[in-house]
């Protein structure tokens, strides 16, 4: 999720000068977007010229938002698949809320928060704890029951964040508000985060991982999972990608070495990403041909197109393609990634 506002001199070096064909939009394929948090303008998104959105909901409350909005989104002529595809998860940012899935599900709740929250400042932790909800228990049960519900739906948005700081009792946006010193702890992200990833394996579902500062936890995380489902002779390839990849490209070949069942996919958005100048071609020049996703990651439908068509450029840039080739091959991924097979057969952009 993005929490600034975009500006495009930030990154416009990075833009190959190639003019973006109005007949493409409809082959655009974001792979990461929250329009859905904007909820004034619900009704924007199905008139947004991107092809397909994929829509990811981060906690319980936002699961039925992303249902409605998708209950109503339409089947694309093009392809037959849906314009919008689901996603349900919880991001690290929300993480303190839920229970573990392995612990007594009747813990007192302070004792929860105060074990999986911590703070340089104890009465701020210990005020912000008298607001927090009771932790939710029937998360991950009713997570499985959504992703049961919609056969297409993805896990996500799931992921690390070592930097995320709570808000402050009744705050819900980030914008302007300054957040606490209280953080989630990095042992609960990794509870959370691992049930939602069985979860996704047991349903084979694809997931979208949000990480910040945490990129050798979430490589360890992958070795060792890929390491138990081969034991377990597990052989269809599990899906993860990584959105919005602004870490270091040296752990990229680690990433993209771990064997099977793993599939490492990374996806970028000029949102996150364009701030990091050139080396985020760098980065992407990196991501193999059949691993590489674009993305808004923005939160209202507002300025969707122009993201989407901008990060198309960077890709061309980083990649010298055309843009043309940017659009087919990201969309043949994002279709290998969701795991459709678009059913009247691969349409060429
Ligand atoms: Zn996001």
């Amino acid at each position: 999720m993005c929490q600034d506002s975009i500006d495009q001199s930030a990154y416009s070096d990075l833009l190959i000068e190639e003019k973006f064909d109005d007949d493409l939009y409809k082959y655009l394929c974001d792979n990461h977007c929250h329009p859905h948090d904007d909820v004034d303008k619900l009704d924007e998104i199905a008139k947004l010229r991107t092809g397909h959105l994929t829509l990811m909901g981060v906690r319980e409350q936002d699961w039925d938002t992303v249902k409605k909005v998708v209950d109503q989104s339409s089947i694309d002529d093009e392809d037959g698949v849906e314009r919008c595809i689901p996603s349900f998860g919880v991001h690290p940012w929300y993480a303190h809320l839920v229970r573990g899935a392995a612990r007594n599900q009747t813990e007192a709740a302070e004792q929860h928060y105060n074990r999986v929250l911590t703070s340089k400042d104890d009465s701020e932790k210990a005020d912000l704890i008298q607001h927090l909800p009771t932790p939710s228990s029937d998360w991950l049960r009713t997570l499985r029951a959504n992703l049961e519900k919609y056969p297409h739906a993805l896990v996500g948005e799931v992921g690390f964040d070592r930097s995320a700081r709570l808000l402050p009792a009744g705050a819900e946006h980030w914008h302007g508000v300054r957040p606490t010193e209280v953080r989630c702890t990095p042992e609960h992200q990794l509870e959370v985060v691992s049930s939602q990833i069985e979860l996704a394996r047991d349903l084979n579902r694809s997931v979208s991982l949000h990480c910040v500062q945490a990129h050798g936890m979430v490589l360890d995380l992958l070795l060792r999972k890929a390491n138990e489902w081969r034991k377990k002779d597990m052989k269809t390839p599990f899906r993860i990608c990584l959105h919005s990849y602004g870490g270091s490209p040296g752990i990229l070949p680690s990433l993209f070495d771990i064997k099977r069942p793993v599939k490492v996919y990374m996806s970028f958005s000029v949102a996150i990403n364009g701030r990091l100048g050139n080396k985020l071609l760098q980065l992407i020049e990196k991501v193999p041909d059949d691993r590489v996703l674009i993305e808004s990651d923005y939160n209202t439908p507002t300025g969707i197109d122009d993201a989407m068509v901008d990060i198309t450029k960077v890709v061309a840039k980083a990649k010298k393609w055309s843009i043309q080739q940017v659009v087919e091959i990201t969309r043949r991924n994002w279709l290998e990634f969701i795991n459709i097979s678009a059913p009247s057969g691969e349409h060429r952009a």
